[in-house]
């Protein structure tokens, strides 16, 4: 379904970003205060426009109210960051995601009332890191209260060729194995009798502790 964003700031994040929404069929209206980098997006964004955010009525005169996103995607000018979420709070602007540059940039957007605060620098790190240190935790998603789903890479021939019920790991790892993919083939809510291979991804619901154990394991 098509959505409409906006999104001012046109760096290297502003301007990525677009450019994945406009890939993703979606409608963008693209504004900075600069007027070259607007030039460079005006044959890629839906709408270009060349306007200073913290100014109220430029900002009102975009009818940014009627898009469903809005992203502020000024850094380093965190004065205009700040002062730009709070105008798009003001005037009614139902979901503003806006990117903070360090810690206390970020509380303070979050306290003006941004819907969404995102720090990429700092999140693509520890997700690398994460990545790094865990080779077979393709996926991981914290579902609170201690628990998350896993989706591991059995790169352990130990656990190769050998069935779900074999490996027991209901009762050995504590985990219910929801699905398993296999050379492109998804197996959801698997029998106990299904087989493992090498390369294959089981997708895990459990406790956190039990997902992070496991995965040290299938290495
Ligand atoms: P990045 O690290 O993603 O490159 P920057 O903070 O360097 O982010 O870039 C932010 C963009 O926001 C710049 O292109 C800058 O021109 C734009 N910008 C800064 N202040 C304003 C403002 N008041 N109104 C509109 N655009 C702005």
């Amino acid at each position: 379904m098509k959505q409409t964003f906006a999104v001012i700031g046109l760096g290297r994040f502003g301007g990525s970003l677009l450019e994945s929404l406009i890939a993703a069929d979606q409608e963008v209206l693209a504004i900075d205060n600069n007027p070259a980098l607007v030039e460079n997006y005006m044959d890629v964004a839906t709408h270009a426009v060349i306007a200073d955010a913290q100014d109220e009525d430029a900002l009102r005169d975009l009818d940014l109210p009627s898009f469903d996103h809005v992203i502020v995607a000024i850094g380093h000018n965190q004065q205009a960051s700040i002062l730009t979420t709070i105008l798009l709070k003001d005037m009614g602007v139902r979901h503003v995601v806006a990117k903070a540059e360090n810690n206390l940039h970020a509380r303070v957007l979050d306290k003006v009332g941004a819907d969404q605060v995102v720090r990429p620098e700092h999140e693509m790190a520890q997700r690398l890191a994460e990545q790094i240190m865990t080779p077979n935790l393709i996926n991981y998603i914290d579902l609170g209260d201690k628990h998350s789903l896993g989706e591991i890479k059995i790169a352990n021939l130990k656990f190769a060729n050998k069935t779900i019920s074999e490996l027991n790991i209901r009762k050995n790892y504590g985990l219910n194995v929801i699905a398993i993919k296999s050379q492109g083939r998804v197996v959801v809510a698997p029998e106990s009798s299904e087989m493992i291979q090498i390369g294959d991804v089981l997708t895990v619901v459990g406790e956190s502790v039990d997902v992070k154990h496991f995965e040290s394991l299938v290495e």
